[in-house]
């Protein structure tokens, strides 16, 4: 089996799965408890707190533990409306994951204006539309840094500078580009930055929102835990296999981007070379090293995933499913491509267990599902 589906999701590492079931075992205090096991487990948060700050280019204390990227998201976004004073009024790139932009659509319903922000042919945040937008006061502006389909990166720190300069909050969802490279929340000058443990290894049901120190941001969640920040007794076995994740990519994730990047280049390169008709989406822009994201002309992406899939490989499609079929990716769509393409996107995301042997089993599927295809018809 070959698994090319680490941007939808990635296998526990060994040490995650070794800390979350430690953690159950024997770390299953209550953090709040004045007793033994609730000081241990606390002290376990402090670590783990600790852990994943580094990971991330933070400070501990800037970290809310969330249930997931989705959660953060949805703080950042329900928090800045929230916020004394803030405008209706809401700026997020035209790409960012579809939860997000559904949850920001349904405010509409409440009066909030929501501005979808224009990306180029690669993916790339347009910046004249930005600077336009920003003209009139926002809630909120956000940009993820890395796109889950394409894999292209934002020029994260040149948006954030922009955003200050008109007194805006900026959000960056980190998401994809948590484990893979590295991340600099002081250094970008963002706000705030959402991430999710399963992306790198970590479980699922855990990430967190960080929120830049001294600014205040209301709760999504109410409560007293995270510092009233998050309420909800913390998910503990899940904080436990997130900082073992965290560990493990500040210790490991410079030599796996090498490593994967080169063999994404070179699954990239033979496709090319290969497979008529491939078009691949994002290639004039910074990517991350794992991510390939094609089309190949006249082929559904079910067509190949089938395909693929009964060879043992598994991937997935840009599209959404929906009641009327499959809707193309609203990514692909900002980026100009016509439907009945984007109909055919396929994603290849690649992980630290992908080896030159399954790079060299995908070129020989595809390129042997094209001449297929061409008899087929
Ligand atoms: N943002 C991005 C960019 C993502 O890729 C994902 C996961 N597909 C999410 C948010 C949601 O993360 P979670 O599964 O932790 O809710």
């Amino acid at each position: 089996m070959i698994y090319l589906d680490h941007n939808a999701t990635t296998p526990p590492l060994p040490e995650v799965m070794d800390a979350v079931s430690e953690c159950l075992r024997s770390g299953w205090g209550n953090p709040s408890s004045k007793h033994g096991h609730g000081q241990r487990a606390k002290a376990a948060l402090v670590a783990a707190r600790a852990d994943v700050a580094k990971l991330l280019g933070a400070q501990p204390v800037e970290l809310v533990f969330t249930s997931g990227a989705t959660e953060a998201n949805h703080h950042a976004l329900h928090g800045a409306l929230a916020r004394n004073g803030a405008p209706a009024r809401v700026l997020l790139s035209a790409i960012e994951h579809s939860g997000f932009i559904k949850a920001a659509l349904r405010l509409r319903d409440a009066g909030v204006e929501v501005v979808l922000l224009p990306v180029d042919a690669d993916g790339v945040l347009k910046m004249a539309p930005l600077r336009a937008a920003l003209e009139q006061p926002a809630a909120l502006l956000s940009v993820m840094a890395a796109n889950n389909e394409t894999g292209v990166l934002q020029p994260v720190a040149d948006i954030a500078a922009l955003a200050s300069a008109h007194g805006v909050p900026f959000h960056v969802d980190a998401t994809q580009m948590a484990g893979k490279l590295a991340l600099d929340f002081a250094g970008w000058g963002a706000d705030l930055m959402s991430m999710s443990a399963h992306k790198f290894g970590g479980p699922k049901g855990c990430g967190a929102l960080v929120v830049r120190k001294g600014l205040g941001w209301p709760p999504l969640l109410a409560g007293q835990q995270e510092r009233g920040r998050r309420g909800g007794t913390e998910n503990m076995p899940g904080i436990a296999g997130l900082a073992a994740a965290a560990r493990d990519a500040v210790a490991g994730m410079k030599a796996d981007a090498l490593r994967v990047g080169a063999m994404r280049d070179t699954l990239e390169a033979a496709l090319l070379e290969c497979v008529p008709g491939l078009r691949v989406f994002g290639a004039g822009a910074p990517r991350l090293p794992n991510t390939l994201y094609v089309a190949i002309a006249g082929l559904s992406a079910d067509r190949v995933l089938d395909r693929l899939e009964r060879e043992g490989i598994f991937a997935s499609s840009g599209a959404a499913c929906s009641s009327g079929g499959p809707e193309p990716s609203h990514v692909l769509r900002a980026m100009g491509v016509p439907a009945d393409e984007a109909l055919g996107a396929v994603r290849l995301s690649l992980g630290r267990d992908t080896d030159a042997d399954a790079v060299g089993r995908v070129v020989h599927v595809l390129r042997t599902l094209v001449p297929q295809a061409a008899a087929a018809t």
